[in-house]
């Protein structure tokens, strides 16, 4: 098309749409350089094998992500059917032989006062410094969540019966979306504030997809007179209709967006791939631009896209 043509013709209608969000869209310059600000504190968490597959797989992340020297590393429990047994086995390997420091999550489902209380001074007797204390979710087919009688009730109160054994290191769960069965977003801040009193020092998100939703949450945490760190939680999206169905139950939105990047990409494993690190990148450096400077990966035992977007945050190996 020639210049002389160009002048003549109107702009077809898209173009003129496009043109004007270009000329009247915001102006951001770019984001924050990474050189102008220090690299996040990180924290990763795996689930505990069940299979000796999965025990490999969960050892090279381990070992894969092991340079990036994270402040912590957790071990879930009782998710999805997990023993403590195994939790604990996969905490006191990670002391034994790596150079990071452990936490092991801790519920008060199904177990008496005595039988968490003897699990958490194995944990002391170990070494373990670090329990991520959390309520946790009813077992599969029960309903509602029950307290076992005899147990600890909630999550506050495993919090201070942990204190009373020794002086453990304390993070718990945060729902900037609100937890599903909280009443009001008012009391599920009542009942983190409950868990900080207790003696709780950290926060760690239930992972969210919308920066805003998370920044929001902080500002009435603050406000709320939590002042503790409230650390977010990442989830790297690769299988997107799993994440969509297990949202579901756990209260987090999926944003429309999502699922129109992941849209005809279910028999395309690689192209979700490279989709999801853009989208988890956008997400932390959005975070990062703000000022958040410590993120939690839910890594699903799977190192590559927790270690890609650790590296766009400006983390690098340490020898
Ligand atoms: C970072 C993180 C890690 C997790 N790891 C695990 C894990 O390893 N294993 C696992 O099984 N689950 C895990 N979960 C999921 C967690 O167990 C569930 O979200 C669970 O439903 C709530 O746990 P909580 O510790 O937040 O509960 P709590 O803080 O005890 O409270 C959750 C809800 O219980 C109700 N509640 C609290 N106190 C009271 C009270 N005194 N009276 C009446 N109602 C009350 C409120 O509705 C409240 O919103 C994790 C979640 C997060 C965010």
């Amino acid at each position: 098309m020639t210049g002389a043509m160009n002048e003549m013709s109107p702009p077809a209608p898209h173009q003129a749409k496009t043109l004007q969000s270009w000329l009247t869209g915001p102006r951001v310059g770019a984001l924050p350089s990474l050189t102008a600000m220090p690299a996040p504190l990180l924290s990763f968490e795996f689930f505990p094998p069940r299979t000796e597959a999965l025990e490999a797989q969960l050892w090279s992340c381990v070992k894969r992500l092991e340079p990036l020297r994270p402040r912590f590393v957790s071990v879930t429990y009782g998710a999805g059917g997990t023993t403590q047994a195994r939790t604990h086995a996969t905490v006191t390997r990670i002391l034994r032989e790596t150079s990071l420091t452990p936490a092991a999550h801790l519920t008060c489902v199904g177990a008496t006062r005595e039988e968490v209380d003897e699990v958490a001074r194995g944990y002391w007797e170990a070494g373990v410094r670090h329990i991520v204390a959390l309520r946790g979710d009813p077992p599969a087919g029960q309903a509602g969540y029950e307290p076992h009688p005899g147990g600890y009730a909630y999550a506050a109160d495993l919090v201070a019966g942990l204190k009373r054994i020794g002086d453990f290191e304390i993070s718990v769960a945060a729902y900037p979306e609100v937890h599903p069965t909280a009443s009001s977003p008012e009391t599920d801040l009542d009942n983190l504030k409950r868990k900080i009193d207790a003696g709780a020092t950290r926060a760690i998100t239930q992972y969210f997809f919308d920066a805003p939703t998370f920044l929001r949450f902080i500002d009435r945490a603050h406000a709320a007179g939590i002042t503790v760190p409230i650390v977010p939680g990442i989830l790297p999206v690769t299988n997107f209709a799993q994440v969509a169905k297990f949202s579901a139950m756990c209260g987090a939105k999926v944003p429309d967006w999502m699922g129109k990047l992941f849209e005809g990409l279910d028999e395309d494993a690689e192209t979700r791939r490279m989709v999801a690190a853009v989208v988890a990148a956008e997400q932390v450096r959005l975070l990062q631009a703000n000022g958040v400077d410590e993120f939690h990966f839910y890594t699903l035992n799977r190192p590559d896209l927790t270690y890609a977007i650790a590296h766009i945050l400006g983390a690098r190996p340490q020898g």
